[in-house]
């Protein structure tokens, strides 16, 4: 261009070069396909309006054209076009808001401002030798060229990858300023003069723009990028410098003599402050942000949870670590994957329907698939975050309950079961004679049910050992279910006691057919370890009318002609007549003695010792029932208790051993024989634990003795707890307001679901001595106790082992993180004065069995 004749460059070569860029621009989009070609056609547009400006000029006017005239409304023109489309591009490639890079852009638009104010518009403003339109005219092009780079700079600062096309395009804005501003400096100076190198800057301008749409990487000036919140050394510069202007320029005017634009200086300089200041808080806030972020990730990273994140299709967005260990897929496999697909058809639906609608928290439980090919039950938080800007998701917490739900099946399956003959037990029984007695309603025909009792099955237990006595009782069992009509139920009521329900009992003939079956079933020997043993058994029957009985009823009434059985020489089948019930007057004489016997202070309280197994420390001890009778020696609890339920004398009975072992420990306590934190656990009867008096009874025994309400545990079974979930949630409120802490005893053996006990606020969970006594034996007793122990850990309840009897059990026990256990190993029950002694002189026996020694 500056090598050919002036006419020839002006009239050939400028327009061909014009030309080409906008064409190029045309075939960019074309061949590039970004997906903002409105960007890139306003481009062009603005391009070909420059290029038809310079055009006019040069054929029109004769490159002499009147100032202002038409030629500079095209060629203002091209600043809304280019600018325009600059902002398209801005607008398509910044995700949200991001204010961050709108105060960076403004900052060096406001500094340029100030330069291109001071050294271009200010002269134009001032100069007295133009008329009004013409000053306006020559400060528009400035002004333009001010906004146009300031749209760039938002481009330039909004973050993401830096492209060749945004480097062309970059140039390409800076030759068009640098010779717009070399134009307008020259032309205030009265030298500018046609075809020169200032030229070349606007050569450059056409082919930088053209350029950049031919480059392919112009497509990526379009895409979404999301800026980072640090700000970079780079820009930090370039930030730093804008602020400088002002000052710089003041500097600079005082050297030169006088300063001319002080205005100017100064309201830029308290623009760029504030703009400055509002960026900085910005700063201060985002690593506030990041800080909490950083927290909050540490959190998830390290919860024992799985934690997962669905977008609203259902896809995996996130997962936490502790998902790889919960489900058993890494965050290859499940990132990008429809959770839907791992999940048991059903929940799948359910998880679809979560994801249509919008809702607030929900627990829910779900099957999943596990890495390892198996299902695995699960309990799903799911917290709706969708709209959210932080998540934008479903955020699912899953924990595994598989091995939870499957010791629940099997608590409740025992707790139905007897557990050496598989048979349906006394509870089970129950139930399947009051369902009968409901079915046979309308009709009021009667069931039967046959009790059977073992005749001197003591003497094969004691005589061939307890585990010969389990294959007996196997035996009989199997023999019993062989003769007895399928739909019939045969149960183990417990010890060497059978019972069969007859539904049919009015037709064939009654309960004698099959009494007689029975009894010919157990007629040959059994073949037990190698010795023949022969059984007889006493059996009872009675009929039970659905008017009239309840399945109590009837089994008491078979239990009263079993009695009666026996007494008339064993092996005998009786059935009940009313007047059997003069046998159970022998009852009513144990009630009327054990009256007497709590006014007359028959009773007395043993204690056991519960010991820190770790430790070795006695913590605590169980208050237990004695009956010191007259004539027969010193009762155990089994031999008096059952009647006291039975007979109303339980609440009295309860309430005397409260007072007394609340008087006693406290006592220990006052003679320093026991610590503070020592501790009397006494039991509590379900009767007792539903009569009104409760809450007072124990507040009086406190009371009276003393004793601090922290040093007393109530032990209630779990089937006292589940009966009545109501009163029974109100009474243990009142019971923990008065300070005392409640204990689950027995537990395993009740028939109840696992839920309960975290809705009351328990705080000891006392394992039944049946699981402590597989804890060593079975691979499967040992799971058992470990997720009761864990179960319990996880409510927040202390847990204590009950009955044991062997070294190794305390050491399972310790392995397994039970640290409390109660049990003959280390000591039995002992009355006060005893274990009073051997409290002071700390010579309790089981150091050296804790420690492992
Ligand atoms: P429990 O509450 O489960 O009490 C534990 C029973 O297990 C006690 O029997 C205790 O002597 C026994 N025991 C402790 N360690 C071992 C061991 O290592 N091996 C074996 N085989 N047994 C062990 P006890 O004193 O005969 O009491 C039987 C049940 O009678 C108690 O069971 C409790 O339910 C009830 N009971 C006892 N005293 C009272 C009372 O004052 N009030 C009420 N309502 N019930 C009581
Ligand atoms: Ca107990
Ligand atoms: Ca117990």
């Amino acid at each position: 261009y500056l090598m050919v004749p002036t006419g020839t460059a002006k009239l050939v070569v400028w327009p061909v070069i014009g030309w080409s860029a906008v064409i190029a621009i045309l075939i960019g989009v074309r061949v590039n396909r970004p997906d903002a070609p409105g960007a890139w056609y306003l481009f062009a547009a603005g391009v070909a309006t420059f290029v038809t400006g310079d055009n006019l000029v040069s054929f029109v006017e004769h490159s002499e054209p009147s100032f202002p005239s038409y030629v500079d409304v095209v060629y203002l023109a091209v600043y809304p076009l280019l600018i325009a489309g600059l902002v398209l591009l801005v607008l398509r490639r910044t995700a949200g808001r991001d204010q961050a890079s709108l105060i960076d852009a403004a900052i060096i638009a406001a500094a340029l401002g100030l330069l291109s104010w001071v050294l271009l518009i200010a002269p134009y403003v001032r100069s007295d030798d133009l008329g009004v339109l013409e000053r306006l005219t020559s400060i528009a092009y400035p002004i333009g060229d001010v906004a146009l780079l300031a749209t760039a700079a938002r481009l330039a600062v909004g973050g993401g990858r830096r492209p060749a096309a945004f480097w062309l395009l970059t140039g390409s804005l800076v030759a068009l300023l640098a010779s717009d501003a070399l134009y307008g400096y020259l032309n205030l100076a009265g030298t500018w003069q046609e075809h020169n190198p200032v030229d070349l800057g606007w050569i450059g301008f056409y082919m930088g723009w053209g350029a950049a749409a031919l480059h392919p990487s112009m497509r990526s000036l379009s895409t979404e990028t999301t800026s980072t919140r640090r700000i970079k050394p780079g820009r930090l510069i370039v930030i730093g410098s804008a602020v400088l202007v002002p000052p710089a320029m003041l500097f600079v005017q005082q050297a030169l003599g006088a300063v001319v634009d002080a205005t100017a200086i100064a309201l830029t300089g308290a623009v760029l402050l504030v703009l400055v200041m509002i960026r900085v808080a910005g700063l201060a806030r985002d690593a506030a942000d990041e800080k909490s972020e950083a927290r909050f990730r540490a959190l998830v990273d390290n919860a024992t949870d799985a934690i997962v994140v669905l977008d609203g299709q259902g896809l995996v967005q996130y997962q936490s670590p502790s998902t790889e260990r919960v489900l058993g897929w890494g965050a290859a496999e499940l990132e990008g994957r429809m959770l839907g697909e791992l999940l048991e058809e059903a929940d799948a639906q359910r998880l679809g329907v979560m994801l249509s609608i919008h809702s607030a928290t929900s627990t829910v439980a779900w099957r999943i698939r596990h890495g390892d090919g198996d299902w695995r039950d699960l309990e799903v938080v799911a917290a709706d975050l969708r709209g959210t800007a932080e998540v934008d998701g479903l955020v699912l917490t899953m924990r595994d309950i598989t091995e939870r739900n499957h010791l629940d099946l099997e608590l409740r399956r025992q707790a139905l079961h007897d557990s050496v003959t598989g048979l349906p037990n006394r509870t089970l029984f129950l139930d399947r004679v009051e369902q009968a007695l409901k079915r046979r309603e309308p009709s009021g025909t009667s069931v039967g049910v046959l009790l059977l009792d073992l005749d001197d099955f003591k003497m094969v237990n004691d005589g061939l050992g307890h585990a010969a006595g389990d294959d007996l009782l196997k035996a009989v069992a199997a023999r019993l279910l062989s003769a007895t009509p399928t739909g019939d139920t045969v149960a183990r009521l417990g010890g060497d006691e059978f019972a069969l329900l007859v539904e049919h009992a009015d037709f064939n003939g009654g309960l004698e057919p099959t009494a007689v079956r029975v009894q010919a079933a157990l007629q040959a020997p059994f073949l037990i370890r190698d010795e023949e043993v022969t059984v007889q058994a006493s059996i009872g029957v009675a009929y039970g009318s659905p008017r009239t009985h309840s399945s109590g009823d009837v089994l008491r009434n078979a239990d009263l002609a079993m009695y009666v059985a026996k007494r008339n020489g064993k092996d005998r089948v009786e059935q009940y007549l009313p007047a059997m019930h003069e046998v159970a007057s022998r009852r009513l004489e144990v009630a009327a003695e054990l009256r007497a016997a709590i006014e007359r202070n028959e009773l007395v309280v043993f204690y056991q010792p519960i010991v820190d197994v770790i430790t070795g420390v006695t913590i605590g001890v169980e208050a237990l029932a004695r009956w010191q009778h007259p004539g027969r020696g010193l009762l155990g609890a089994p031999e008096f208790i059952p009647v006291a339920e039975v007979m109303g004398l339980i609440v009295p009975l309860d309430r005397w051993m409260l007072n007394e072992a609340c008087r006693q420990v406290k006592a220990w306590k006052s003679e320093g024989v026991a610590d503070a934190s020592f501790y009397v656990s006494v039991n509590l009867s379900g009767r007792h634990f539903q009569d009104a008096g409760i809450v007072h009874d124990v507040d009086a025994a406190l009371t009276r003795s003393g004793l601090p309400a922290g040093a007393l545990v109530l032990e209630v079974t779990e089937t006292t707890l589940v009966k009545d979930l109501g009163p029974a949630g109100t009474t243990i409120a009142a019971l923990k307001a008065l300070g005392v802490r409640i204990a689950v005893d027995d537990f395993g053996t009740g028939y109840s679901s696992l839920a309960y006990l975290s809705s009351f606020p328990l705080d000891i969970l006392k394992i039944d001595k049946s699981f402590v006594d597989r804890v060593v034996t079975t691979a499967e007793g040992q799971t058992m106790v470990r997720t009761i122990i864990e179960l319990a850990h996880n409510l927040g309840l202390q847990a204590i082992a009950e009955g044991v009897e062997q070294p190794e059990q305390a050491s399972a026990l310790r392995g397994l993180d039970c640290q409390l256990a109660q049990g003959f190993l280390f000591a039995r029950p002992m009355r006060a004065r005893d274990l009073g002694a051997l409290l002071t002189k700390r010579a309790l026996p089981w150091h050296a069995i804790s420690t492992g020694v």
